[in-house]
């Protein structure tokens, strides 16, 4: 994955030259091969597949795709990691870059990467509790529509809980001006509240069903990661590609 000839470090310029595939976002372009990236993505595959015989280098063209995030789904399917040296380090390192890589990752159907970019989202915002970018990032969630937003909630939600007393003290705090503009985070934060405290430091529930399962849709059929998608009981959990929610009978049909 060369840019203009460089060296990313993860991948020399060496192997660029049998590319055959070329991406371009925002005013960014990286050449690829189609044999990784169609190998992580369905959804990359479904647009590769029949161009192949038609052309020795095919062109896509993400528009409406942030770059930056572009770049770390790449280097995902080159180094599967996220968010460490073996890339060129984004020039936002934080929450907001984890919500966006998040939110491309379910785009494409990159499981590995959803993982990942949900992991490193609560590893960050459990130790950015106090900061204002841990504020904005409540907001980004509650402004996405619903499955992003299902998914990505309930972790804001459990690590404002555990840090309430604190958080509500500083009165013109962001987190303050945050929970006053967001009802419904302020609704699920005072559920939170009432169910118990947060989770005081309690260990994650392990979900009723564990591995990858195909979405019981008959219009999405995508596969969902059941420890990083919301149950919204110990019944039913919601797929975080089409935000509709299945009983774990469901689930377990939709996925053989
Ligand atoms: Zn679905």
């Amino acid at each position: 994955m060369a840019q203009n000839g460089g060296h990313d470090g993860w991948l020399s310029s060496r192997y660029a030259k049998f590319s055959d595939l070329t991406i371009h976002c925002g005013n960014r372009t990286w050449r690829v091969h189609r044999v990784v990236v169609c190998a992580h993505s369905s959804v990359f595959e479904a647009r590769c597949s029949g161009d192949i015989e038609r052309a020795l280098t095919q062109v896509i063209s993400l528009r409406d795709d942030d770059p930056e995030a572009v770049h770390e789904m790449l280097c995902h399917m080159y180094t599967e990691s996220f968010g460490n040296q073996a890339c060129e380090a984004p020039a936002d390192q934080g929450l907001a870059i984890s919500l966006r890589v998040y939110a491309l990752a379910t785009k494409y159907n990159i499981l590995s990467l959803v993982r990942r970019a949900a992991q490193q989202f609560t590893t960050q915002a459990a130790d950015k509790w106090q900061s204002v970018e841990f504020a904005h990032a409540i907001k980004a969630i509650y402004s996405q529509g619903r499955p992003f937003q299902a998914a990505m909630s309930k972790t804001v939600v459990q690590i404002a809980a555990k840090h309430a007393r604190e958080l509500f003290t500083q009165k013109d705090s962001e987190f303050c001006k945050v929970a006053e503009t967001v009802p419904k985070f302020a609704a699920e934060l005072s559920a939170q509240i009432v169910k118990g405290g947060g989770d005081q430091g309690r260990a994650r529930e392990r979900p009723p069903l564990m591995g990858s399962l195909r979405c019981p849709g008959r219009h999405c059929r995508r596969t969902v990661d059941m420890e990083t998608t919301v149950w919204i009981s110990s019944n039913k959990a919601i797929c975080y590609h089409c935000g509709v929610g299945y009983f774990k009978s469901q689930w377990a049909i939709g996925g053989t």
